[in-house]
């Protein structure tokens, strides 16, 4: 599947539709989820454009890839939530349950996140 350059995450990056940044440096955007599940509910997005998880770690450079995997720390910290804990979910693909075309990684905490998945 070819990358979308008008995926919503996209025209965030490029700042054509607001959000409510948490977190930002040159490789990587965290922001507010629209539809927050839990008290925190936070995306972590490469500003390079990767469809997912497996096209980035194909993909991106050494240095996309250790500023994305830093800034999970440097967002929960920012978050207040590094002591008591969180999940990190990347829907990926078809059976992954993916909606939008652009590696996110959610971050969710600041209270229990709950089993990780119900039995079919
Ligand atoms: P996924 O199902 O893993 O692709 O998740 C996509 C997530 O993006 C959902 O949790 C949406 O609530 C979130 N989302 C969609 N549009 C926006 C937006 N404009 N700002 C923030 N979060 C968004």
């Amino acid at each position: 599947m070819a990358y979308d350059e008008n995926n919503i995450f996209a025209r965030i990056i490029r700042g054509e539709i607001p959000c409510s940044t948490v977190y930002e440096d040159q490789h990587v955007l965290a922001f507010k989820d629209i539809q927050p599940k839990r008290r925190v509910h936070v995306l972590i997005i490469p500003k390079g454009h990767y469809l997912d998880m497996t096209d980035f770690a194909e993909n991106a450079s050494d240095a996309e890839i250790v500023a994305y995997a830093r800034a999970v720390k440097k967002v929960a910290d920012k978050l207040g939530i590094a002591e008591t804990g969180y999940r990190l979910i990347a829907n990926t693909g078809v059976d992954g349950h993916q909606e939008v075309p652009h590696l996110h990684v959610h971050m969710v905490g600041g209270e229990p996140a709950g089993p990780m998945l119900k039995n079919k």
